[in-house]
C-alpha cells in the first residue's frame, strides 16, 4: 500500500502531528488516490502531476511576488476566475507582502520556493531547512497560515533531501509535468501554444510570474485551456486536499532544526 502520508500533502493527523495545524482542525479526508505513474516509491515525496483521469490542471508560478507583473496576472486570474499556486521567494513575501495577502484573499495557494532561490541539492541540512522556515515565516506573517508545498529552486533537490524535507516539515516536493520554458522568453504565444499543447489532465503547470511574456500569455493560455475543457485548481486541490486556505495553521512552535 502506498503511504499517501508521504505522497500528498498528508493527512490532518499527520500535519496536526507535525504541529502545523491546530489540533482539533484536522483536514477532511482526501479522497484516496492511486500513486502517480511518476512516482515510484523511492519518489513518492515528489509530485509531477496528479493522477487524475480528470480534465484538471494546476496552474503555477515561481518565483514571484513581483511588484507590478504579479498584480496584472492576479487580474487576469480573477477575471477568468481561475485559481493557481504561486511559489513564493520568502524575501520577496517580506518585501511585497500585500501582494501574497492578495493572492490567498482571491483563492490561490501559496507554496514555498525557498528563502533566497539556492540551488538545495548544494546545501545541507540544515541551510535546506533554514530556506524553508524563513519562507515559511514570511508567508505567515503576511497571511497567518503556511505553505504545505514546496518546490525546490531549478527542481534541484536529492532524493534524499525530499524525504528529509517531507520527513521534516512534512512538505512533499511538487515538480511539474508541464514547462514551456518561459525563462528562455521564447515569446508570450510560444508559451501559450506550449501550455495548451503539453496540458494532460491532471497537469501541473510551471510558469514564473516575474517575465511579462509569460503573464501576456496566460490570457491565451487559460482560455485554450478552457475550451479543450480543463478547470483549474490550485495544488493542493488537484490533490484531493482541501483548499489550504480554508485551514487554520500555525506555525510549528520553535522549529529545532538539527544536521
Ligand atoms: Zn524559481
Amino acid at each position: 500500500m502506498l503511504d499517501r502520508r508521504n505522497l500528498i500533502l498528508g493527512s490532518g493527523a499527520a500535519l496536526a502531528g507535525a504541529g502545523l495545524i491546530a489540533p482539533g482542525r484536522a483536514l477532511a479526508a482526501g479522497t484516496q488516490i492511486a500513486l502517480p505513474q511518476d512516482v515510484s516509491t523511492e519518489r513518492r515525496n515528489t509530485v509531477t502531476a496528479a493522477p487524475t483521469r480528470a480534465r484538471l490542471v494546476a496552474l503555477t508560478f515561481d518565483d514571484g511576488p513581483h511588484p507590478r507583473l504579479t498584480p496584472q496576472l492576479l487580474d487576469l486570474l480573477k477575471a477568468r476566475r481561475v485559481r493557481a499556486t504561486f511559489f513564493v521567494i520568502g524575501r520577496n513575501v517580506a518585501r511585497y507582502p500585500d501582494i501574497v495577502k492578495r493572492m490567498v484573499d482571491e483563492g490561490h495557494e501559496i507554496g514555498n520556493h525557498t528563502w533566497r532561490h539556492p540551488v538545495l541539492s548544494q546545501l545541507g541540512t540544515a541551510s535546506v531547512l533554514r530556506e524553508l522556515d524563513r519562507t515559511s515565516e514570511a508567508v505567515y506573517r503576511a497571511v497567518q497560515r503556511i505553505p504545505v508545498t514546496m518546490r525546490p529552486p531549478y527542481g534541484a533537490l536529492s532524493a534524499s533531501q525530499r524525504a528529509m524535507v517531507a520527513r521534516e516539515r512534512e512538505m512533499p516536493t511538487i515538480l511539474w509535468s508541464v514547462d514551456p520554458e518561459d525563462w528562455r522568453r521564447p515569446g508570450a504565444e510560444v508559451v501559450a501554444s506550449r501550455i495548451v499543447g503539453r496540458a494532460r489532465p491532471g497537469a501541473i503547470i510551471l510558469s514564473h510570474d516575474i517575465h511579462a511574456p509569460t503573464v501576456r500569455a496566460m490570457p491565451a493560455a487559460i482560455d485554450g485551456l478552457s475550451e479543450a475543457g480543463y478547470r483549474f485548481a490550485t495544488v493542493s486541490m488537484i490533490l484531493g486536499q482541501r483548499d489550504w486556505s480554508k485551514l487554520r495553521w500555525r506555525l510549528p512552535g520553535a522549529a529545532r532544526v538539527s544536521d
